[in-house]
């Protein structure tokens, strides 16, 4: 005998009704449907370098076309390690500690279902870019926020050490750390992460850290990495890719630097989740991490221009806004300009003002913050950002 039809909702498993679709790209779709210019996501609408998309139609036309070693070719990963210990000071080789993935997403989640298990606790600092929350769901673990504390978004010291000590007993078991941060702007430095480094070590915990914004720091402030930091060389998942700092979002291309063994695992989760991050792309991101210094420069200075005319067309036009020290974004306080909340500005911004930003409370878990604010991205070319500007102008000036 049959039993009845089961329905499409009873089949969805409970772990991913805990976590909602992504807000930022939710944005993105209403974007379109309002022929709205998207600053809500972050991503580049200016050409990616010409060498680069040069260096991918080469890789395509030579027949880099098929399955690549699954954890990364063998001269991006010694590219990835050479990068890594010049930039960022952590010793690493291709051959044990380099994990290519499909972008620094796709690693976050691979270093989290490899090195987490259900019920350990892992803390992320609130507020947290959209996908520690799913990949911490996907991989069992419950999180514990900390507060990054306004109007300068830092640490409490004591709010750490009782998170680090525990609950019942049970140490945490990792810590996400995202710098450049985003939304906040925050290039945490390096007494904030020694602070981290020295509570990690302490107790035991893991540090993941999303350094996908590395390169985009403003006014001479310097990107640390917490690998180098005390004791955290062997404990420290370093995560980055090629998405922003050589403005290729699309291609997919992330990784991990990590000691052996947990290389190892995050391996074998990365295997069965993608195989391999795209072939052509892989070669042509050797091309991206042999650009001469001067790339780096010129990009910081582009950006540095593209934030200094936002934050100030911003606050003329009463937005109260934290100047970013790293990535692209500007988290613009509207108490001044709107009596609503978040959400409602986002909306009437992206359906009658032309322009789609972020309602800052998806970046928070804790209910009733962020209800003042947006997160505008700026990547985007000056014709863009002015006439964003004139268009925000019409409805807030
Ligand atoms: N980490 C942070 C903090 C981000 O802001 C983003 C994208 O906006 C990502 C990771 C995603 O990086 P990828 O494109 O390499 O997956």
């Amino acid at each position: 005998m049959r039993t009845s039809k089961p329905k499409a909702r009873e089949l969805v498993s409970p772990r991913v009704k805990l976590f909602t679709d992504s807000v930022i790209r939710e944005m993105t779709r209403l974007a379109a449907v309002h022929g709205a210019i998207n600053m809500a996501q972050g991503y580049p609408d200016f050409a990616a370098p010409s060498v680069l998309k040069a260096a991918a139609a080469r890789a395509v036309r030579e027949d880099y076309n098929q399955y690549e070693i699954t954890w990364g070719s063998t001269e991006l990963r010694a590219a990835i390690a050479e990068k890594a210990r010049r930039f960022n000071g952590i010793q690493a080789t291709g051959e044990d500690n380099v994990t290519v993935t499909c972008g620094a997403t796709e690693a976050m989640v691979a270093t989290m279902l490899a090195l987490t298990d259900s019920d350990d606790e892992v803390i992320v600092p609130e507020p947290f870019y959209e996908c520690y929350l799913p990949s911490a769901i996907i991989s069992g673990a419950r999180v514990r926020h900390v507060q990054l504390k306004g109007p300068g978004f830092g640490f409490d010291e004591e709010e750490l050490k009782r998170a680090f000590s525990g609950r019942g007993g049970r140490k945490p078991k990792a810590i996400i750390i995202n710098t450049p941060n985003n939304p906040t702007g925050r290039v945490f430095s390096r007494s904030e992460l020694g602070l981290l480094a020295d509570l990690c070590a302490d107790n035991g915990v893991l540090a993941i850290t999303d350094e996908i914004y590395e390169q985009i720091v403003y006014d001479g402030a310097k990107h640390v990495s917490l690998a180098t930091l005390g004791d955290m060389a062997d404990a420290t998942v370093t995560i980055s890719g090629a998405s922003k700092t050589y403005s290729v979002t699309g291609w997919r291309i992330g990784y991990t630097v990590a000691e052996k063994r947990l290389t190892e695992a995050i391996r074998k989760v990365h295997d069965f989740l993608t195989v391999c991050a795209p072939s052509p792309l892989q070669r042509a991101a050797l091309t991206a991490y042999s650009l001469p210094e001067s790339y780096y420069t010129s990009l910081t200075r582009s950006y540095t221009r593209k934030r200094d005319y936002l934050m100030k067309s911003l606050e003329a036009m009463g937005f109260d806004c934290l100047k970013p020290q790293g990535a692209y974004y500007i988290l613009a306080d509207f108490r001044a300009v709107w009596k609503g909340d978040d959400v409602s500005f986002a909306e009437h911004m992206v359906k009658d003002g032309g322009v789609a930003m972020v309602p800052a409370s998806s970046f928070f878990s804790t209910p009733g913050l962020g209800k003042k604010q947006v997160r505008l991205a700026f990547p985007k070319q000056d014709r863009t950002l002015r006439e964003a500007v004139e268009r925000m102008r019409k409805r807030v000036g």
